[in-house]
């Protein structure tokens, strides 16, 4: 199903007084939609492992006149709570609220068969896909729920929705994405205004697509940039009745 509703653009100032936090905002689709977000009025939570990389986005945030963002490095391979929890209580004793949420950061792994596959790269796989997903979710649950309509929006892919031989840990942790995004979805559906949903967005030309494919010509695909509404409509309250849905960026 399409994310985006047939001619929706956003307004100028869509996500005017709205605090969004992402992961992997460092390069690719997270950088894009982080500065997305920012040009329609957002102030934005980046976050990622590269520290220069984030101060880029922070400073192409500023040169464009956008509030000022949050620099949160963090690395996801982190397996304990306690890390994750700390960065929740510091978010609420600045007396912040998170009105989106968007768990992006991801990577691919090893592309080789299962019974290939180190037990490392499966573990940080894994780890960094979907466990810290988990974990960042739990510890930001009070944040979220400071927020009038918290969105969040979970990163899926073509492999977590139908399995594919060599694309291993990846895929499974794509398919414990979408998994917990139901899960998650059940939980807060009639209890709760936050609204969670998973965003496939198809062959983007990023790095993780060109190591994923190196035969293939980049510009084959979209670059980030072109496709960063699905993401701001789902944040926007334009979707407000959204809730549960596996959508996809592209077709
Ligand atoms: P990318 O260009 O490789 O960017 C990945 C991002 O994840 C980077 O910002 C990276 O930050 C961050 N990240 C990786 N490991 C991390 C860690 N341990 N801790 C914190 N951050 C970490 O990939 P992309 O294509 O934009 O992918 C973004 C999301 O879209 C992923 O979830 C991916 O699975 C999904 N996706 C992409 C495609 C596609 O065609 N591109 C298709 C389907 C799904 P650092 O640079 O700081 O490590």
């Amino acid at each position: 199903m399409s994310a985006l509703p047939p001619h929706w653009r956003p307004a100028q100032d869509e996500l005017k007084n709205k605090t969004i936090l992402i992961t992997g905002a460092t390069e690719g689709i997270g950088r894009a939609v982080a500065l997305a977000c920012a040009r329609l009025g957002a102030e934005v939570l980046l976050t990622g492992r590269n520290e220069a990389a984030l101060e880029s986005v922070y400073d192409t945030i500023l040169n464009e006149g956008g509030r000022t963002p949050g620099l949160i490095p963090f690395d996801l391979r982190v397996t304990q709570h306690e890390p994750y929890d700390e960065l929740a209580e510091t978010l609420l004793a600045e007396g912040l609220a998170i009105d989106g949420l968007v768990h992006n950061a991801g990577v691919l792994g090893e592309r080789r068969a299962l019974s290939q596959t180190s037990p490392e790269s499966w573990q940080e796989v894994l780890q960094v896909n979907i466990t810290a997903t988990f974990l960042l979710t739990r510890a930001l649950m009070p944040l979220l729920e400071r927020a009038s309509l918290a969105s969040i929006v979970l990163t899926s892919s073509g492999v977590g929705r139908r399995g594919k031989a060599f694309w291993g840990a990846y895929a499974v942790s794509k398919f414990a994405t979408e998994g917990y995004m139901q899960v998650l979805a059940d939980e807060l559906g009639g209890t709760s205004s936050i609204r969670v949903n998973s965003l496939n967005p198809g062959a983007v030309n990023t790095r993780m697509r060109r190591a994923a494919y190196p035969g293939e010509p980049p510009d084959s695909n979209p670059l980030p940039e072109a496709l960063t509404d699905n993401w701001i409509y789902l944040l926007s309250d334009a979707s407000a009745l959204i809730h549960g849905k596996a959508l996809s960026a592209q077709g």
